[in-house]
């Protein structure tokens, strides 16, 4: 089992009224109870939503409540309300194990904003501002100003893109009002594969619908797009073979 774990209870938090139909919903549909969870050791997201056979759980990062706990909670139930209305998960399928630790992070990232495109909007209705908390991170995000410095000496046409960078123009693309994405690609005008390949993504992921069916040819469409063999994205099957990665929307 995970350590570091600290159970909370759902009475600390005053949620939307929709975000509680959520939370029922994956309670009814998975037949489980949605645990509320702290895990003081995780960095580098604000919460995780987990779920694997016999357990769903929402799970704050850090030691300590944060403001933006509220929003954390309604983002990660977004995600696993989805996997109850049919998303499927997505799994890496490539037998040199460490390809999969290396595609991991991009590729749960781009489940992440894809299904962000889903349920953003209600966040919205429900008066959380997602698209604030994404501008917000990008704002002090390591890797643009990694990309500011890099972006001289980076890369020679043709040159695949770094995919770490890619996934943070796209998310500006996706996630942030247009002029700040804009003021963002602008910053990284040098880095003209990234930019390109960020600009082909988000058409992708903005016009397929938000439906399961439309979430897979997304991945299927994006995942060509940037030049991975089909066979090594598994989507939607019970099992992926050896050796995988359950992949549910780690991250913000
Ligand atoms: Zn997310």
């Amino acid at each position: 089992m995970k350590n570091m774990l600290n159970e909370l209870s759902w009475d600390t938090y005053v949620l939307p009224a929709e975000a509680l139909l959520w939370r029922a919903d994956v309670e009814r549909a998975s037949g489980l109870t949605v645990h509320l969870m702290r895990d003081d050791e995780m960095s580098g997201a604000e919460g995780e939503a987990w779920s694997e056979p016999g357990l769903r759980a929402v799970v704050l990062a850090g030691a300590a409540p944060a403001p933006g706990d509220t929003m954390t909670i309604v983002h990660e139930l977004g995600h696993l309300k989805l996997e109850t209305q049919g998303w499927p998960h997505c799994y890496l399928c490539h037998e040199d194990a460490r390809w999969i630790d290396w595609h991991y992070g991009l590729i749960s990232d781009l489940v992440s904003l894809i299904e962000h495109q889903s349920f953003f909007p209600a966040m919205l209705r429900m008066g959380l501002d997602p698209y604030a908390a994404s501008e917000a991170d990008l704002a002090d995000a390591d890797v643009l100003d990694e990309l500011r410095n890099l972006a001289p000496s980076l890369p020679l046409p043709g040159l695949k893109p770094d995919w770490a960078i890619t996934m943070q123009l796209l998310r500006a693309l996706l996630e942030c009002g247009p002029q700040t994405a804009e003021a963002i690609l602008r910053d990284a005008a040098q880095l003209g594969p990234e930019v390109r390949m960020a600009r082909e993504l988000s058409s992708i992921i903005r016009t397929a619908p938000q439906t399961p069916q439309g979430f897979t040819t997304a991945m299927r469409d994006c995942w060509r797009a940037m030049g991975f063999a089909e066979d090594t994205l598994c989507v939607g099957e019970e099992e992926a073979e050896t050796p995988s990665l359950n992949i549910l929307a780690a991250g913000a």
